[in-house]
């Protein structure tokens, strides 16, 4: 074990243990000098994720910076009615007394996350633990190593290093950390990551959220208004070049509307990037080779309708729409986690919903219709993270929604309250007053006592 990350961890812990954050004005202020660090640091975090990403200042702005901002804002206004104890009723037999629920920070949390949104996924998951008045170990992704230095910047000169660290490193430094025993850990990141995470979290007890992935269907209704639904489907699919947990995966549309799609959204594709693409200012890179090379493999998995086109040396690859797919080859196994988009012709709609079915459960469910039957009878017999109609990755920008996944993309979840409710745990306090003393549970007992108990409970 690495000295220093252990020495680190000691130091928060006996932060915790002196319930440094225990103040409301504490996490309050911790939260100021978040917003803070972040007004300061916004051209840093731009020019970071241009280079790791290739990332427009518009995008960048939107999910990343006004998004972590605005669940400060929430925070601030609201930790004080969130933090307060919960009365609750006390039944006749434990009178005279009082009842409630106090949420309390958790204690030393460990927050690990990955490269495609570095700054929402280290920096959000930190500010519901602030709320909830937790110290805090983050381990941004080593992948976006541009973002990870500005992310270290921000914490570690901004807030309390009695409570709160950024420790960067690769994949050893983050297997290091989980050997210590965290009293919660936040994982965001694959599955096959995940599956390894809660392991190492078992041999402490620790208790998991797990923020994974997977194949987030879209389904087109034969009713829907196709003109507005593949322009949002193609802004949700190409956001961040396609590099996006909840970006829809693939998509699902009836067999005579097939080509039709591919008309329209190549007419929107060419409005929202022009010709040739790769020219356009809107439009972000793959993150590293790696990547590159598995998402171009998965050119040869169908017919390219549209795009196709790749340059290795700025890690390009063309908005592409697949058509004629192989179910069985990659692109229908894997999460694509890029800007290729596998269409696929169904006869109808219970044949969408099998082939959902059949899979792995989703993170996001996108359903493009305008009929309240049909919409609602694919929410009924489907299961998912989460769900957005007629339109796509806007339910996780509404703060009061929780959001996580179900089964193979993940459990627990954040945002808002439900951030400070992850890091919390909910304290059960019973609190008797010694005036009155009821004999009738005390031994010895009789029929008598029986009698009243069968009675009163
Ligand atoms: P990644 O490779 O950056 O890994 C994520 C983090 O895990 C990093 O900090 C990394 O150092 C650490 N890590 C990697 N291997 C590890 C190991 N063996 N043991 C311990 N830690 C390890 O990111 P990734 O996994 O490629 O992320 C992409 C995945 O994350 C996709 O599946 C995507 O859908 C998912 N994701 C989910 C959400 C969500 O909110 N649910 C958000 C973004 C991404």
């Amino acid at each position: 074990m690495n000295t220093t990350t252990n020495d680190v961890f000691q130091m928060l812990k006996s932060a915790h243990h002196h319930r440094r954050l225990l103040a409301i004005a504490e996490r309050k202020l911790a939260l100021r000098q978040l917003n803070q660090a972040l007004s300061d640091h916004e051209e840093q975090m731009y020019q970071a994720l241009e280079k790791d990403l290739g990332r427009p200042r518009f995008e960048s702005y939107v999910l990343e910076i006004a998004f972590i901002k605005q669940e400060i804002k929430t925070a601030l206004a609201s930790v004080s009615a969130w933090s307060k104890p919960h009365k609750v009723k006390t039944p006749i037999q434990f009178q005279p007394g009082a009842s409630y629920i106090e949420p309390t920070p958790k204690g030393v949390v460990l927050i690990i996350s990955p490269w495609n949104y570095p700054f929402q996924l280290s920096l959000v998951p930190l500010i519901s633990a602030i709320a909830a008045g937790n110290c805090a170990i983050i381990k941004p992704s080593e992948i976006a190593g541009h973002s990870a230095l500005v992310i270290a910047d921000i914490v570690n000169n901004y807030l309390d290093p009695h409570c709160f660290r950024v420790i960067n490193g690769d994949v050893n430094e983050a297997q290091n950390l989980l050997d210590l025993p965290f009293d919660h850990i936040f994982y965001t990141g694959s599955t096959l990551v995940g599956r390894e995470v809660m392991k190492k979290a078992s041999n402490n007890l620790t208790p998991v959220t797990l923020e994974l992935g997977g194949k987030s269907p879209a389904i087109i209704d034969e009713d829907c208004n196709l003109d507005v639904s593949i322009k949002r489907l193609l802004w949700g699919k190409f956001i961040n070049a396609g590099q996006t947990c909840i970006a829809p995966d693939y998509v699902l549309v009836p067999n005579n509307m097939v080509e039709q799609l591919v008309t329209v959204a190549k007419s929107h594709l060419a409005s929202m990037f022009g010709n040739p693409a790769i020219d356009s200012k809107s439009y972000g890179r793959i993150i590293n080779q790696k990547h590159l090379q598995r998402l171009t493999s998965y050119l040869h998995d169908g017919r390219i309708a549209h795009g196709g086109g790749i340059d290795e040396q700025s890690r390009f690859i063309e908005p592409t729409l697949l058509v004629e797919v192989n179910l069985d080859a990659p692109v229908m196994h894997d999460e694509v986690f890029g800007p290729i988009l596998p269409i696929i012709g169904v006869n109808s709609m219970s044949e969408a919903i099998d082939f959902i079915n059949k899979r792995p459960t989703p993170l996001a469910l996108y359903i493009f219709s305008r009929n309240n039957q049909t919409i609602e009878s694919i929410i009924k017999a489907t299961n998912s993270g989460g769900v957005c109609i007629n339109d796509c990755l806007s339910h996780a920008g509404i703060i009061d929604l929780p959001f996580g996944g179900v089964g193979h993309s993940g459990f627990g979840n954040y945002h808002g309250k439900y951030g400070f409710l992850t890091f919390s745990h909910l304290r059960s306090i019973h609190k008797r007053s010694t005036h009155l003393d009821n004999p009738l549970k005390y031994p010895p007992y009789s029929d008598h006592k029986l009698k009243m108990a069968r009675f009163l409970l």
